[in-house]
């Protein structure tokens, strides 16, 4: 007789975040936070200042332990499945003394693939440069990054994630201080890298923009106030609820 498996393992979520609590010092900045991001979809993380986005995603990334729960990255700790994401850090969030330039911060992207004794060859420069004009950057690629704009530097660094073929992006405000034109470029994007499969968490200031760009919601304020599909979660009560009742966009066109 033959065993039939009836019942596929669940697949681990791209996301899972269980019962976190951290805490800078004595006052807990996120408070019980637990949701699961479905694969396959753009999730806008929300919040008014200082609601533990940032920590969020250290905690997610392994940058910061939590005082109470976890997070897992494919049902694994984040340095277990590093290589399963891509991270595009805030803008200006990044000390560029170092001299480096556009093409070798998208190499980056895929040392992990190579290990890190092998130097890159002519298919990783290709696969790089491939990249970068995929970003419309393709004639910055000798430029120094210390010498891009914010909105060029975003743009590497989706660059350098596209060429690691990531599975989970995670993005800390990528519009912020950038055009409408290279906003929309971000934007095309996104809803590429999830064309492909991919699931995309962007940490994001514009509530207006959240039914356009976005499947889904986690809207924080130190505790979780709501998380689901925008059409469902993003009402007028929950925004109010995480940004105090002065918040005068309409969520939704009520
Ligand atoms: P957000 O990204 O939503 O604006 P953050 O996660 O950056 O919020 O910050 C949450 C809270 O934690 C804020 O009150 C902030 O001042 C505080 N905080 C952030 N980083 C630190 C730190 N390194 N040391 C102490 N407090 C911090």
């Amino acid at each position: 007789m033959r065993l039939v498996e009836t019942k596929a393992p669940p697949e681990a979520s791209p996301l899972e975040v269980r019962g976190v609590t951290a805490a800078y010092g004595s006052e807990p900045v996120l408070w019980d936070v637990s949701f699961r991001v479905p694969e396959g979809q753009l999730v806008a993380v929300v919040g008014p200042n200082g609601a533990g986005k940032t920590t969020l995603l250290k905690v997610v990334m392994g940058l910061m332990e939590p005082a109470a729960g976890r997070a897992t990255v494919f049902g694994k700790p984040f340095s277990k499945a590093r290589q399963l994401v891509g991270y595009v850090p805030q803008r200006g969030s990044v000390d560029w003394d170092f001299p480096t330039d556009a093409l070798d911060v998208v190499q980056m992207g895929l040392y992990g693939r190579l290990g890190w004794f092998r130097r890159p060859g002519r298919k990783e420069r290709e696969k790089a440069m491939e990249c970068l004009e995929k970003v419309g950057m393709g004639g910055f690629a000798g430029r120094q990054i210390s010498q891009l704009s914010g909105g060029q530097q975003q743009r590497i660094f989706l660059a350098r994630a596209l060429a690691q073929e990531a599975r989970l992006y995670l993005t800390d405000e990528p519009f912020a201080g950038v055009d409408y034109k290279t906003e929309q470029a971000i934007v095309g994007l996104l809803r590429e890298l999830k064309a492909a499969g991919g699931t995309v968490v962007v940490v994001h200031h514009d509530l207006a923009t959240v039914p356009d760009y976005f499947d889904r919601v986690v809207i924080l304020n130190r505790r979780l106030v709501a998380e689901g599909p925008v059409d469902e979660v993003f009402t007028r009560e929950n925004v109010a609820d995480a940004y105090g009742g002065a918040v005068s966009y309409l969520a939704g066109g009520e």
